[in-house]
């Protein structure tokens, strides 16, 4: 049964139980009727509510559901990954009924904003997904491996007898996917885009990945209008290739990410850096593993690399990129250049005609071609995913290259909490692969430089570009430490209204 009063979808018992006001604008968490009966006078109907079901609390499985009017739209559907406690959310059914949400609308391709999708659709949502054109690309690429991937480490858990599961299950698989691929409707990288007498939409450059975006979505009902944006992921101000994070212009509420809200990104060139951990690992004959979502960072680290290659500060290494994925991705980033940067559509212009190529790279599809990377023993740079070392073929790397106190593992995007990324960064000394344990003897170096996110200042600066203040900001998609440090910067700085998000917590927006 669903609390059609609400009108979210949202099953009353797993709504959370506080409510509290700030500045005349309500902020319920459901109680019981009696109780919530406000002091307050609460003179208009709700115009719209929405309901973080994900990225509340944690940086994945991003999913908010706005509803207005009897209409329900999603904005992201993403993959929860990190701990069990979070990845078992991704085999329970959504607290909203799939067969009630009109439409999703996709901020960007990664799969902890997409990866939810198959399930989304198998629950039964039939409705159009809208997302930018480069986005479907991309998302098509990366479902279809995430299907792949996930059905090979389960046959590799049963086979191994290493799973905590009798029968390990892949989420979903490659026969999930088309059923999506179906729904997706490319919508304009600029100007307005009409959903429905309820809601418009407008995007602009996140500069996160290929066509990431936030997104400004007008509600309209009876006559009146509010301004909601949802800031996807927000990328560096100096993120090569992409061009930069730009802020809408209003909004009258703000969804923003906070996945460094608590840390500034070491300064200094990401050249510099990566230059010195290339040259010390291959003069002690040791050899690099990254992992690397095989989106974007793929392509930003290629393309650094075959910069000091061209200025001859690193030697010619063989370069294995360990994923189809990221093959078919480095074909994208090179043809949607209406996301380009200024000085990337300069270098292709050039004569650099294969500026996201080092000059010795190998493309390894299938496990087999991956297993052979294990003979290597020359140095080398390896790039496979998962980037949190959650899952995938980078596992067998790590397995093979840590115990050697010459190698390097070389941590680019951020680690969640509860992952194996996050336990290196930590100082683990043992790392539990495939169930055994293996010893952490390579050098561990975090590259803050190469995020994709923008850090503290950089989330502040991009807050800091709308007009006026929003009357209430909810911070999402970050860890409690992160988005509480924000709440104060953001406070502190902007003087505006802040509200960290919680897990299923439904909020009312009011015109
Ligand atoms: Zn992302």
């Amino acid at each position: 049964m669903y609390n059609t009063a609400t009108g979210n979808g949202i099953p009353r018992q797993q709504e959370c139980h506080q409510s509290h006001a700030t500045n005349g604008y309500l902020i319920p968490r459901r109680q019981s009727a009696s109780l919530r009966r406000p002091r307050f006078v609460y003179n208009t109907h709700p115009m719209a509510q929405v309901t973080f079901l994900g990225a509340a609390g944690c940086v994945t499985g991003s999913k908010h559901l706005v509803a207005v009017g009897g209409k329900r739209l999603l904005v992201d559907c993403g993959l929860f990954q990190g701990g069990h406690e979070l990845k078992d959310r991704n085999w329970q059914p959504l607290p909203a009924d799939p067969k009630a949400i009109d439409w999703v609308v996709l901020t960007h391709a990664h799969l902890d904003h997409t990866g939810w999708l198959p399930r989304l659709v198998r629950a039964g949502f039939h409705g159009p997904v809208f997302a930018d054109a480069a986005t479907i690309e991309l998302a098509e690429i990366l479902l279809r491996d995430s299907a792949h991937l996930q059905e090979e480490d389960a046959e590799h858990a049963a086979r191994g007898k290493y799973t905590r599961h009798a029968t390990p299950l892949p989420l979903y698989t490659r026969e999930d996917i088309d059923p999506v691929l179906r729904l997706l409707k490319a919508i304009p990288r600029a100007g307005s885009f009409i959903i429905s007498p309820e809601f418009s939409l407008r995007s602009f450059d996140a500069g996160h990945i290929l066509g990431s975006a936030s997104l400004e979505l007008t509600i309209n009902e009876d006559g009146k209008r509010m301004v909601v944006v949802f800031s996807g992921d927000i990328g560096p101000y100096s993120q090569p290739i992409l061009k930069p994070p730009q802020t809408p212009p209003q909004a009258d509420f703000v969804l923003c990410e906070s996945t460094y809200g608590d840390r500034e990104h070491p300064g200094g060139s990401a050249l510099d850096a990566l230059a010195d951990i290339v040259n010390r690992v291959a003069q002690r004959g040791g050899s690099i593993v990254i992992p690397s979502f095989a989106v974007g960072r793929t392509q930003t680290l290629m393309y650094l690399l075959r910069q000091l290659e061209d200025y001859h500060r690193i030697p010619h290494l063989p370069v294995y990129i360990d994923s189809p994925m990221a093959v078919s991705a480095t074909d994208l980033y090179l043809r949607h250049r209406e996301d380009h940067d200024v000085e990337f559509a300069r270098e292709e212009t050039s004569g650099n005609r294969d500026p996201l190529n080092t000059h010795e790279f190998h493309l390894t599809r299938t496990p087999e071609e991956s297993k052979q990377i294990n003979k290597v023993t020359s140095p080398c740079i390896i790039l496979s995913a998962s980037g949190m070392a959650t899952g995938g073929r980078i596992l067998f790397h790590l397995a093979r290259r840590l115990p050697d106190r010459r190698n390097a593992v070389v941590l680019a995007g951020f680690q969640a909490e509860g992952t194996r990324g996050r336990a290196l960064l930590e100082g683990t000394k043992m790392l539990r692969i495939h169930g055994q344990e293996v010893p952490v003897c390579a050098e561990v170096v975090e590259m803050g430089q190469l995020s994709a996110h923008a850090g503290k200042s950089e989330l502040l600066r991009w807050l800091g570009g709308f007009a006026t203040p929003p009357r209430m900001t909810f911070l999402v998609h970050g860890e409690p430490a992160a988005a509480s440090a924000l709440k104060t910067s953001v406070e502190t700085a902007l003087k505006w209204n802040v509200s960290i998000a919680a897990y299923l917590q439904t909020v009312e927006l009011n015109a």
